[in-house]
């Protein structure tokens, strides 16, 4: 294993460490993870940084896009003075300040098919913070070819989505058995048209995070056929067991 627990580092995750679930094996399959990161936003934030603060030992990030004045109020990994720069940037010095440890591997650039295949091979658990449907069918139908673990949230006004696709299983539905992409609009995911309160975004990509440490440790219950829908406007949270679809292209 190329990540050894040293005693920094027993002492940096100690509280993680006693967890009965964890233990020094737990830590050492967090500091062996390798996790790609799509989209250093209101979602990608939080999922980053509290992966990094975990331990997990690889993140790739990958944005195309500049820090705005309007990113702000959700996007939690940048300040005042870094509107202009480009996110993954930012993210990175960031996340270097909270762990050293950390691999970073940033990726600036609009995610399309020719690229990600190149991209995708490297990592185990694929986390989804894009706020498109395109990224979102995209990162579905390669994870779905290359039997990774997709985690994907979704933002809106007050209200939260969050699946998680463990594709190794051949029985679990995808994306696709539920949304079809040309009934679907992006304006649903539209932060700027729709708005959404910034700690809706901490929340989702925090529940995101803690998916991928389950999944990485293999404890707890999943979501996998599921969708997580949260009402946090009225504090409704709801899993909902989804079905594959008979003439889904992941059958
Ligand atoms: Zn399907």
């Amino acid at each position: 294993m190329s990540n050894p627990l040293n005693k920094h580092s027993i002492e940096r995750y100690s509280r993680q460490i006693v967890l009965k679930d964890i233990g020094a094996l737990g830590q050492k399959k967090i500091l062996n993870a390798k996790v790609l990161i799509v989209g250093a936003g209101g979602l990608g934030c939080p999922v980053a940084e509290f992966l990094s603060r975990a331990g997990v030992g690889t993140i790739g990030i990958i944005d195309h896009d500049k820090i705005s004045l309007s990113n702000l109020h959700r996007q939690s990994l940048y300040n005042t003075n870094d509107i202009g720069k480009f996110k993954v940037q930012i993210a990175k010095d960031k996340i270097k300040k909270i762990n050293p440890n950390t691999k970073i591997k940033t990726y600036k650039m609009r995610l399309n098919k020719k690229n990600f295949i190149k991209i995708i091979k490297d990592y185990n658990y694929i986390v989804d913070g894009s706020d498109n449907f395109s990224t979102k069918f995209l990162l579905n139908d390669f994870c779905l070819r290359f039997k990774k673990t997709l985690i994907t949230g979704a933002i809106s006004k007050f209200d939260g989505h969050v699946f998680t696709f463990d594709f190794k299983n051949k029985k679990i539905p995808c994306l696709r058995c539920f949304f079809q992409e040309d009934q679907i609009s992006d304006d649903l995911l539209n932060c700027e048209a729709e708005g959404v309160l910034g700690t809706v975004a901490g929340i989702v990509g925090t529940i995101q995070a803690n998916e991928v440490l389950k999944k990485v440790l293999n404890i707890g219950q999943n979501l996998d056929g599921h969708i997580l829908i949260m009402d946090l406007l009225n504090l409704n949270f709801r899993k909902v067991k989804l079905k594959k679809r008979k003439f889904c292209f992941c059958k």
